[in-house]
């Protein structure tokens, strides 16, 4: 086994320490890093099975052109010159990047520095704006500076912790394993407050399932309590602004507004006024809505009136989607901001960072935010653009719009680690990027930690870093200034630059790690410069031009309502075991096993209305698109708010591409998109058969929904038609290549038809049809390829071997029968108890609260078959 490297978890915002390792076979071990402070070596399955996503089996390997592979000379050249003839026959602000919080911070530098001070725009935006703008937006009013003002541990401190729009236990589970410890502890209230029951609220004392968008009128509620009941502090209210203006605004809101019935808003608005030490915890949930700042500003109004921020165990607290938003954040990763928490519209700022830089052309005025970017696109005004690391033409908002866009572009350009997503099947020039595993650089965590990512892994064939990339193409336009060797050097220069802007100002210093030893670089929470202290705000200084904390007057407003023909408000958001496009994830077999293809979450008096059942297909249309989806009817959500994850692609399921419904509808202040509530219309999907099949090797289903998942030994494929073929037999055969399939079972009476195909006595696939979804142990018929077949059209294992149903512990392998058999026979009653008998939740504590829901009596029962 080689030395264990110490690097990060490439997820989700609570950015774990990880150590790798390799086995004399080659192969990954990853474990926690107990030293690391973010997880002291807790990982969530997701982390835990980061060694599974390691493979290089159709990576991109060598720069393309047109789909040729080039050199990249030639790659970088074309890159160049397309951007530079662009440049000088329209502007600079005919170009654009669009970025990503998978970028480490030495991509983003190099990056922000390349188009905010040579090219001489600011048309560089991220998909963080997807997930976090609105809390930049909103710390920038209320702080004067994008400032997050705890530590995680402010949360084990903290006597209640309110967690509003964010599904902690699936979204950042971790941390969420670190609330419950701390629960169990010293007995931490706990209140989630969202419209769906989601698996964060298993663990809490109170849930309050607030009307979708009354975020805003709840903590506007809050806000007339605390001052009605004098608890604004007298102490604080003289380093704010704007108090007597918030209040007056607070009280256009109205009880009725949030949909709670008044025993549980009377709790929650005690409890809060109550409890000096708060920590309200947001994410998703608010940051994604056209009020999405100013719900942020609701919640900070709170904890500004009381003091309660910036304090051990009080403050509000925004927890970031991806691993490296924050540093994205800090390093000017969008489009109005510079690096350093600079800003771009302030002419000190700019000529400041100008002159550090000794940049020919600085922006002087902000680019154009993610959804104008790519309509900029679509009219032609940007004529050149760059992706790095993101699926535009699935995660944006109009996703089947963006991507028409991109492919009618004239110039594209994309560095990733695979050939085929959606976005860079549409680039001219294809970039083959490092991934994670064979990248060196820093991400900064949720809580301000800044942590080394390093390299185990060569990269493989000419695969070259980001950073690299942005470097070369600036030298070959011409530029100085990007003759780096390596990414400390960028740090080490990003952090001189940090002391440039602290003379400015700036809270964001870091220049006590210039000079530091890059490759032992520990954990490091900023600012690390003249001041290190650990909070902000506490001290009632903010970053104001008059040093006061600014409340900010909101005037709440629910969503608009549905409308007749798109009666549905959809949700949309994570699921456990998977991230983003699944591009990592969706290699780990396990993890494909929760919940294995795209579905909607549908109230039962809903699915009854619209006559749709528990697994079959709805589909889901809106005036930007449509999706076919399984339908898994469940009281967890609210009618008329049915809920739907966004992770697959047209890759793994093309009907299933959620953003393509979501309207590009955005919050005026931050640009982020209202993904939580598109209106659709929900119908019965006409299905004439349903289809599941298992395959050793890649297929290419010819049908209207198919949805693909991994499986040890290939994949399994979920299918359905709206036409019945003419030959059943000719169609599996065309599934599998034009193989004749050696066994077949059918009866056309019943409309079921079954198919193995085999290859020296092993079966290489099956596929079972039924005139309704089909029901048999995928699992099993999973575990037969590549063995004998001869039980497989059996479809379900004999009665010697008891079918352990869909996957609730990933990383035990613990299956939704098994654990309904020990609560109901075997007389299991707790978590602890089933994690003692069966080993279920009793490793990374991800699938715990869904335990707590199946000991309630809740959860996934009708996915049993
Ligand atoms: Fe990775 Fe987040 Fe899981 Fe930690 S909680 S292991 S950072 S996905």
């Amino acid at each position: 086994m080689t030395a264990a490297v110490r690097t990060t978890c490439p997820y989700c915002g609570v950015g774990c320490g990880v150590l790798a390792s390799r086995d004399a076979a080659g192969r990954v071990h990853i474990a926690g890093d107990p030293d690391h402070p973010a997880n002291r070596g807790r990982l969530c399955v997701k982390g835990a099975a980061l060694g599974e996503t390691l493979g290089n089996d159709g990576r991109l390997l060598a720069p393309r052109v047109g789909g040729r592979e080039v050199s990249w000379d030639r790659a970088l050249d074309l890159i160049a010159a397309r951007f530079s003839e662009t440049i000088a026959a329209h502007g600079p602000d005919s170009v654009a990047l669009y970025v990503s919080g998978q970028l480490l911070t030495e991509d983003y530098y190099v990056a922000n520095k390349l188009m905010k001070g040579f090219i001489g725009s600011a048309n560089i935006d991220t998909n963080s704006r997807l997930c976090m703008a609105s809390s930049v937006a909103g710390h920038r009013r209320a702080f004067g500076s994008d400032t997050v003002p705890g530590q995680y541990e402010d949360l084990e401190e903290a006597d209640l912790v309110v967690l509003v729009g964010s599904n902690l236990a699936w979204c950042h589970p971790v941390l969420h394993q670190r609330l419950l410890a701390a629960k169990a502890a010293r007995g931490t209230k706990i209140v989630v407050i969202d419209p769906r029951r989601t698996a964060t609220c298993e663990g809490a004392d109170l849930h309050l399932a607030l009307a979708p968008g009354a975020d805003g009128h709840l903590f506007n509620l809050l806000l007339c309590h605390l001052f009605d009941h004098g608890r604004f502090s007298a102490e604080f209210l003289p380093r704010l602004t704007g108090a007597d203006a918030a209040v007056a605004a607070a009280r256009t809101s109205r009880a009725e507004d949030t949909g709670l019935s008044p025993a549980d808003l009377d709790r929650f608005l005690e409890l809060w006024a109550g409890t000096q030490k708060v920590v309200t915890v947001y994410s998703q949930g608010i940051n994604q809505s056209d009020t999405g700042t100013d719900k942020v500003n609701a919640i900070l109004n709170c904890h500004l009136a009381t003091g309660r921020i910036g304090r051990p165990g009080m403050g509000p607290f925004s927890v970031t989607g991806q691993p490296n938003a924050m540093g994205g954040r800090e390093v000017g990763g969008l489009v109005n901001m510079l690096a350093c928490h600079l800003e771009l519209e302030n002419p000190g700022h700019r000529a400041a960072v100008q002159g550090f830089w000794a940049s020919p052309r600085m922006a002087d005025r902000p680019g154009l935010k993610a959804v104008d970017m790519f309509r900029a696109v679509e009219e032609g005004r940007i004529k050149a653009l760059w992706i790095l690391h993101t699926n535009p033409a699935v995660t944006m908002p109009e996703a089947d719009r963006v991507a028409r866009a991109i492919a009618a572009c004239d110039f594209v350009a994309a560095s990733d680690i695979w050939p085929d997503t959606d976005t860079a099947r549409l680039a001219h020039v294809l970039l083959p990027a490092t991934g994670w595993g064979e990248k060196d650089g820093t991400v900064t965590n949720s809580e301000r930690m800044i942590s080394r990512q390093r390299a185990f892994l060569p990269a493989p064939g000419l695969a070259r870093p980001d950073w690299w990339q942005l470097a070369q193409v600036a030298q070959r336009m011409g530029f100085q200034g990007f003759d780096w060797a390596g990414p400390g050097e960028i740090f080490d220069e990003y952090a001189r630059l940090s002391a440039v802007a602290a003379e400015q100002g700036s809270d964001f210093d870091i220049s006590g790690l210039a000079g530091a030893e890059y490759d032992t670089l520990p954990p490091v929470t900023w600012p690390h410069g003249r001041s290190t202290r650990r909070r902000f705000f506490g001290d009632g200084r903010f970053h104001t031009p008059d040093g006061r904390g600014r409340m900010i007057p909101i005037s709440a407003r629910l969503p608009a309502h549905a409308t007749e023909a798109h009666p549905f408000r959809l949700n949309t958001g994570r699921i456990r075991d998977q991230w983003h496009t699944m591009t990592r994830t969706g290699l780990a077999p396990r993890l494909s096993q929760h919940l294995a293809e795209p579905y909607l979450e549908l109230h039962p008096k809903d699915a009854q209305r619209l006559g749709l059942a528990s697994a079959t297909l709805a589909e889901v249309e809106s005036p930007q698109g449509r999706a076919i989806l399984r339908v898994l009817v469940s009281d967890r959500v609210a009618p008329g708010h049915p809920f739907a994850p966004m992770h697959w692609t047209g890759q793994t399921a093309p009907t299933g591409r959620i953003d393509a419904l979501v309207p590009g509808l955005c919050d005026p202040v931050s640009g982020q998109p209202a993904s939580k509530s598109a209106a659709v219309a929900i119908r019965p999907f006409p299905a004439r058969w349903y289809g599941f099949a298992v395959a050793r090797e890649d297929l290419t289903p010819d049908c209207d929904y198919w949805a693909k998942g991994r499986v040890a030994g290939g994949l399994q494929v979920e299918l359905a038609g709206s036409s019945l073929p003419e030959d059943w037999s000719a169609w599996a055969s065309a599934l599998f290549g034009g193989t004749a399939p050696a066994m077949a079972l059918s009866d056309p009476a019943r409309g079921v038809h079954r198919f193995a195909f085999t290859e020296g006595g092993q079966l290489t696939g099956a596929l079972f049809v039924s005139p309704d979804p089909v029901r048999l142990s995928r699992g099993h018929l999973a575990d037969l390829l590549g063995r004998g077949a001869a039980d497989a059209l059996a479809g379900r294992p004999g009665a010697d071997r008891p079918d352990p149903g869909p996957t609730v512990c990933a990383c035990l392998n613990v299956g939704l029968n098994t654990i309904l058999d020990a609560i109901h026979n075997r007389g299991i009653l707790s978590v602890e108890a089933l994690g003692t008998a069966l080993g279920a939740g009793a490793n990374c504590g991800s699938c715990r609260p869904e335990l707590a829901a199946l000991l309630q009596g809740q959860g996934r029962r009708e996915a049993a078959e």
